[in-house]
């Protein structure tokens, strides 16, 4: 172990020749950039449709009819993005592999707060510019909307579903839920983008007037339907009965912990990657629909697979309960922490809690000359650290340095450090661990405001963006 003393200890370490350099993947750059350009040219062409069917023109000077094109503009920008947000969450590979989880889940509020907000803009302007065509009052338009006009009875429906799921979704409103119940509620926007698109088909102009236009919009709705029954329901069954996924042991790890540990057929054609994470599904009774992310916390190896978890609630408490035998459903494997986004030859892992997991099976799994590699961890107290075994074989066997730092958190400006180091200036330290920086990959996992003050800290010390490598462990 290495010793990181309170305020100006310094450690050892053991001067290695840079000896191994890992590109970046290219392959990951590719999908990145085919995916950005899928949105981009979709959400132009969109547009296109709306000028070629004369929305410029309609928007000059201020008519009652400015305010309808502009209606269907909001309208229809409005359902590209909501048809975006189901093939977002549909674990399609183009966007996992393009953008990564994280991304992906910052991407889903982004776009998710603009269609609503410009499905409200759509609902008040087509609302306002009929109304003064019909020199009637708006609400009374809107009543006729709702009976008079097909598939909006279900439009308003639909309507009414988002609206609960964005409000369920704001910070506020989603702390003081179980995730269970928020993550029920949030599969009612499936049903919300079901009712109110169809709408746009029976009645809009903009859909009816080109073939073309027609031809787009059943077929991204066709997509979006058909990538969430295939990847998020079809694959995961296939590849669950194909590598036929058992639990093997079950084992208490830490104070707070456990480990579970599987094997299957073919498990090198999951094609998993050390820092990766799976959503997994155990077949022990009622509730077993439920699934949970979980890293991988040790190198996935064609004989086994293991997770790591500190228990948090029923979904981790009832890992402890797993009998050997047990039936395993997987999906995934998601995730780009690893160790194809490495530049330098050595390591400097930070990991929180549970978060020291996927950052264990990187370690087991990327080559590095001994001295080489640091892991640094914070855990409340030092009984609740995870993978202790699997880290002192490490130490011995690879030569790595490990820091351990228990203990409450210090209330100064680095409050990803414990109180006891709260002297040091969190990017002092890293140099101080990692002076020759520019030589290190960092690779960071735990809860998000942690990994920002560790993030903050890290750019401080003088750590290029591309060097940093995270996951979050919350959603
Ligand atoms: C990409 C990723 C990888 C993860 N890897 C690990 C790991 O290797 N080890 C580990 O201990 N934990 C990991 N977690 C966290 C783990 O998924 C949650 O702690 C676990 O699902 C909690 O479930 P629970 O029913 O025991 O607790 P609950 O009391 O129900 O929830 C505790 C917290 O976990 C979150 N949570 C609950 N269920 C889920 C779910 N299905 N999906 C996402 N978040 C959920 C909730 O937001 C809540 O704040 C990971 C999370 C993510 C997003």
């Amino acid at each position: 172990m290495t010793a990181l003393a309170p305020r100006t200890g310094r450690i050892a370490t053991t001067a290695s020749p840079a000896r191994l350099l890992v590109p970046q993947n290219p392959r990951t750059a590719v999908w990145h950039a085919c995916a950005t350009i899928v949105i981009w040219l979709t959400s132009l062409f969109v547009v296109a449709l709306w000028v070629v069917g004369g929305g410029v023109t309609a928007t000059i000077g201020f008519t009652a009819e400015t305010l309808t094109t502009l209606g269907r503009l909001t309208g229809l920008v409005s359902a590209n993005l909501l048809l975006y947000q189901v093939l977002l969450m549909a674990r399609i590979p183009l966007f996992e592999r393009g953008f990564g989880r994280d991304a992906m889940t910052r991407m889903h509020r982004f776009v998710g707060f603009w269609s609503f907000w410009l499905l409200a803009a759509h609902i008040v302007l087509l609302m306002l510019g009929y109304a003064a065509t019909a020199a009637i009052n708006p609400f009374v338009q809107l009543w006729q909307f709702v009976v008079d006009y097909p598939g909006m009875l279900l439009a308003t429906a639909g309507t009414v579903l988002i609206v609960l799921v964005v409000v369920t979704s704001i910070r506020k409103a989603r702390s003081k839920l179980r995730y269970e119940s928020w993550h029920l509620l949030h599969l009612y926007a499936y049903l919300g983008v079901g009712l109110a698109l169809p709408h746009q088909l029976w009645t809009g102009a903009d859909f009816l007037s080109s073939p073309l236009a027609t031809a787009y919009w059943w077929t991204l709705w066709a997509a979006a339907a058909a990538s969430v029954v295939i990847f998020r329901i079809g694959m995961p069954l296939l590849k669950s009965a194909r590598h036929g996924i058992r639990v093997t042991a079950v084992e208490r790890d830490g104070d707070q912990g456990v480990t579970v540990r599987m094997s299957g057929r073919r498990l090198h054609r999951l094609g998993a990657r050390a820092g990766q994470f799976f959503v997994w599904r155990f077949a022990d009774g009622p509730g077993w629909t439920r699934g949970h992310p979980f890293s991988l916390s040790s190198a996935p190896a064609s004989a086994g697979l293991s997770i790591s978890a500190r228990i948090a609630g029923d979904g981790t408490e009832r890992l402890t309960r797993l009998r050997p035998g047990t039936r395993v459903l997987v999906e995934g494997p998601y995730g780009h922490m690893t160790g194809a986004a490495r530049k330098g030859t050595k390591l400097l892992m930070i990991g929180a809690g549970a978060g020291v997991a996927p950052l264990v099976s990187l370690l087991e799994e990327q080559p590095y000359a001994p001295g080489d590699a640091m892991l640094i961890t914070r855990d409340h107290a030092e009984g609740d650290a995870l993978r202790l075994g699997a880290i002192g074989d490490l130490v011995a066997q690879r030569g790595i340095r490990f820091a351990p730092l228990p203990g409450p958190r210090s209330p100064g400006p680095s409050s990803w450090l414990p109180a006891s180091h709260g002297a040091w200036r969190g990017a002092e330290l890293i140099r101080h661990v990692a002076p020759d920086l520019d030589a290190y990959d960092v690779y960071l996992c735990g809860p998000i405001p942690w990994m920002a003050s560790v993030e903050a800290d890290l750019r401080d010390a003088g750590v290029a963006p591309d060097r940093i490598h995270s996951e979050a462990f919350t959603v």
